[in-house]
């Protein structure tokens, strides 16, 4: 294959001496930074790519090399700001039942930057629209989720919090303030969690805490029947 690339080429010596040049730098790279070209491919040089690709296949292919590497320790996150959707969500809250008009009072600020510069953990194709009928400026709100290692939100969230007071959990609020208001950055372990999304959510937390929030403000928050969601969900 090298060969051929060499002969595609032609024999300008500069072009090759490169080649030979990455080759022989692969030939030393882990395994795990090897995958990691193939991973981030879209940030690799094109030859560099198809040399890396030359190179997994002379290690025995893709599959074998994951299977030799330490497998990657799973974190647990606690979800919150979830609700319930059409899926299988149905013991996540309404956002309705969580308002709270200027319970971050002074931390306000502090607790929406928090929210908007967690470490994106999952991105997806769509888009969320708020929840809040009627809501202005609910068109688009987030189409990721963010992590802080510890717990799990939506990218619309800090939306909620701004436009809609809604409430957060006493333990995530004391995670905020304990990191002095930032996101902490990654330590290894997380950064290759977050590149491979190594990731389980217990959702207990979210739903237990929202149900019993819920529950205390006037008889909101009682769940409905699954068959009477489905019905609503068309
Ligand atoms: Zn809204």
């Amino acid at each position: 294959m090298v060969a051929g690339l060499v002969a595609w080429l032609g024999h300008d010596p500069r072009q090759v001496n490169k080649i030979r040049d990455i080759e022989l730098k692969l030939r030393s790279v882990s395994d795990r930074d090897l995958l990691e070209i193939l991973v981030t491919k879209n940030q690799s040089e094109s030859r560099q790519l198809s040399l890396a690709v030359m190179e997994v296949d002379r290690r025995g292919g893709e599959a074998a090399l994951r299977a030799r590497l330490e497998p990657i320790r799973r974190a647990v996150l606690k979800p919150i700001g979830f609700w319930q959707g059409c899926g299988s969500d149905f013991d996540y809250p309404q956002p309705e039942w969580l308002t709270q008009p200027g319970w971050a009072n002074a931390d306000a600020t502090s607790v929406l930057a928090y929210l908007r510069t967690g470490h994106a953990c999952r991105r997806y194709l769509g888009y969320d629209d708020c929840r809040f009928p009627g809501c202005t400026d609910g068109d688009r709100i987030g189409s990721k989720e963010f992590t802080d290692g510890e717990w799990v939100w939506p990218e619309g969230l800090g939306h909620y919090v701004e436009r809609h007071s809604i409430i957060l959990p006493g333990e995530f609020c004391a995670k905020m303030r304990q990191s002095g208001w930032a996101v902490p950055p990654p330590n290894p372990q997380f950064a290759l969690q977050l590149r491979y999304h190594a990731f389980d959510y217990d959702r207990s937390f979210w739903i237990d805490w929202s149900l019993k929030v819920g529950r205390t403000r006037s008889g909101i928050g009682q769940k409905g029947s699954t068959a009477q969601r489905l019905k609503e969900c068309g």
